[in-house]
């Protein structure tokens, strides 16, 4: 029996994944389940999965989670610390799917206990890239991509030399204001970024998808994954969403991979590997699709791919500010403070301003080190004023 670990179990990532476990459940025991604020689906899902712990990142919620609970054998926690705790129980695979830097450190442990850890969560590797991918090979452990993109790429690099990869192309799908003119996004409300129109996803990342934060990041996420020049990868907008990522070689051959918009088949792919095992999701009928449609990615509408740029080619801290200034942003966007066009101009004007003073220079190789910076960029995204 398979070993594992969900963290951020109550989210989008998090239920997809139980959704492969319960139709196999023989072959899984669930060692950890953790989330936030959503108790009724934690206990849901206890009751379901039977795991050994159970994890609240909120303190104030532990005994309502404890009462709900009194009938099973399972260990009930809350807190970082608890989630930090549960990462280093030994297990043969985690899903590391909670949302933001919130993630990194579980991840981090999870890597040092030698587990194979599923990477849904993106922000850990754009502010922590070198010191997660160094921990993984400390501690012989890995790292399988399961952003839908990087799952595609992983795929099409398999038996390949990196050295013979010309450049990666990552598929955008525009996000929900892709048809809109520029005039219009400045009145954009979160309402109306919280609709993605080809997958279904947590609130956060649906609305970076429209912000094309989150393709920002996974530019940046491709760099420190499979350690390629920033030069060679590049972006486009393919509105279907069924090319998830192409792969170009030296000798002009190109590995593209496509899939229907379901993330089983990436949480499915990370969770086999290097197997491969039956999964009943949709099948193209390409004749029915018609027509894949590709266009520039135009980095004066969508900024923040420029800002990734800037990222990619100064390392250091860069990525750990990126980060701590985008939550901070999209939590001001969120609560209406500030607007959709002012997110990518707050981030900008944090790292500038970090720069200025220095404060980026640092390898992103030290937890502390990048917690720093991440803490720093998350104080001054708040005060700046747009
Ligand atoms: P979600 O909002 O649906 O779920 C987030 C999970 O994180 C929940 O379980 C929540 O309880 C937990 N969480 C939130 N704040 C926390 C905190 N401070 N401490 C501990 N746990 C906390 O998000 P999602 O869409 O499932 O995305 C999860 C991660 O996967 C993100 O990094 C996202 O970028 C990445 N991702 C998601 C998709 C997708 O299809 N949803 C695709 C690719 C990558
Ligand atoms: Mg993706």
């Amino acid at each position: 029996m398979k070993q594992i670990s969900i963290f951020g179990a109550s989210g989008s990532i998090g239920q997809n994944t139980l959704e492969l476990i319960r139709r196999d459940k023989a072959a899984y025991e669930v060692v950890a389940l953790t989330g936030d604020q959503n108790i009724a689906q934690l206990v849901r899902d206890v009751n379901e999965f039977r795991p050994q712990i159970v994890v609240t990142a909120d303190e104030k919620l532990r005994s309502e989670l404890g009462e709900a609970l009194t009938n099973t054998d399972c260990e009930v926690a809350a807190g970082s610390e608890a989630i930090a705790e549960a990462a280093s129980r030994p297990t043969d695979w985690v899903m590391s799917s909670i949302v933001g830097s919130a993630g990194l450190v579980p991840g981090l442990n999870a890597l040092r206990a030698g587990t194979t850890l599923a990477l849904a969560n993106k922000e850990s590797l754009v502010a922590a890239g070198p010191l997660l991918t160094a921990t993984a090979e400390q501690f012989n452990s890995s790292i399988i991509p399961v952003d839908s993109e990087h799952s595609a790429i992983f795929q099409a690099l398999m038996g390949e030399k990196i050295s013979s990869v010309e450049r990666i192309i990552i598929t955008a799908s525009g996000g929900a204001f892709r048809d809109w003119p520029q005039a219009d996004l400045a009145r954009v409300t979160p309402q109306q970024a919280q609709n993605h129109p080809n997958w279904s996803m947590g609130q956060r990342i649906t609305i970076d998808s429209a912000s094309m934060f989150n393709k920002a990041f996974e530019l940046i996420e491709a760099k420190e994954l499979f350690k390629i020049d920033e030069k060679k990868i590049e972006t486009v907008i393919h509105p279907e969403s069924l090319v998830h990522a192409i792969v170009g070689f030296c000798d002009g051959g190109m590995m593209a991979h496509l899939g229907p918009t379901d993330m089983l088949h990436a949480i499915g792919y990370a969770l086999n590997y290097p197997n491969r095992k039956r999964l009943d999701i949709e099948r193209l009928d390409f004749t029915k699709i018609g027509q894949f449609r590709f266009f520039e990615a135009n980095e004066q509408r969508y900024p923040a791919l420029r800002l990734s740029r800037e990222v990619m080619r100064k390392g250091g801290l860069w990525g750990a500010a990126l980060n701590g200034a985008k939550e901070v942003a999209l939590d001001r966007f969120i609560t209406g403070d500030i607007g959709f066009l002012e997110m990518a101009i707050v981030v900008e004007v944090v790292l500038n301003e970090m720069d200025r003073a220095g404060d980026l220079g640092l390898a992103a190789d030290c937890l502390d080190t990048i917690l720093n910076a991440d803490a720093s960029a998350r104080r001054l995204a708040g005060l700046i004023n747009v």
